[in-house]
């Protein structure tokens, strides 16, 4: 098990576009299974290579129905919308609501290189279209309405009013930017 430091925020990496894995081999495997763990530690449901400043085009996702690899993610139809509010491990504390397509096809290759084609609706649809977007050096803040920062629950007292809190989220930010 390896841990790589999340990106956040205000690093390059993140406005990059990814680039194409020519081929799914032992590193990228490697690169896999350290963005899943890194991904887990952090109760994270998503996590793309920028966000580890890796840029090539490798996701993880598990929406609580288990664990996705894919390499070479796209998405090849859409239908529908949803509106849903989202936050990012680039982005600690931050939400906002993003309407995203409801239902999509992606196709990928998995850790093992072979193809593989994915219907998604609702919740892990939204979470790949997420996902995708960071390879495109795209985050959510970009798209998203209604943006607002939440302390974490398991973090110190919670400020009285509104404002004082949102200063304690600013410090928390800039002194612990990774829990
Ligand atoms: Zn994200």
């Amino acid at each position: 098990m390896a841990l790589r430091p999340i990106r956040l925020i205000g690093d390059d990496v993140l406005r990059k576009k990814a680039k194409k894995v020519e081929r799914v081999n032992d590193f990228i495997r490697t690169l896999l299974d350290d963005m899943a763990d890194t991904m887990y530690k952090h109760d994270g449901v998503g996590l793309a290579g920028n966000q580890i400043g890796v840029l090539k085009r490798v996701i993880v996702v598990d929406d609580g129905a288990g664990l996705l690899q894919l390499v070479n993610p796209v998405i090849t139809e859409q239908s529908g919308s949803q509106t849903g509010t989202e936050g990012c491990l680039s982005l600690p504390d931050i939400y906002g609501d993003v309407e995203r397509y409801d239902k999509i096809t992606v196709k990928a290759l998995d850790h093992r290189g072979i193809k593989v084609k994915i219907e998604a609706e609702g919740y892990l649809a939204r979470i790949l279209q997420h996902e995708i977007d960071h390879l495109e050096g795209k985050v959510f803040i970009d798209t998203a309405s209604n943006i607002h920062e939440e302390k974490a629950a398991s973090s110190e007292e919670i400020a009285e009013d509104k404002e004082s809190n949102e200063e304690a989220v600013k410090e928390k930010l800039l002194s612990n930017p990774i829990d």
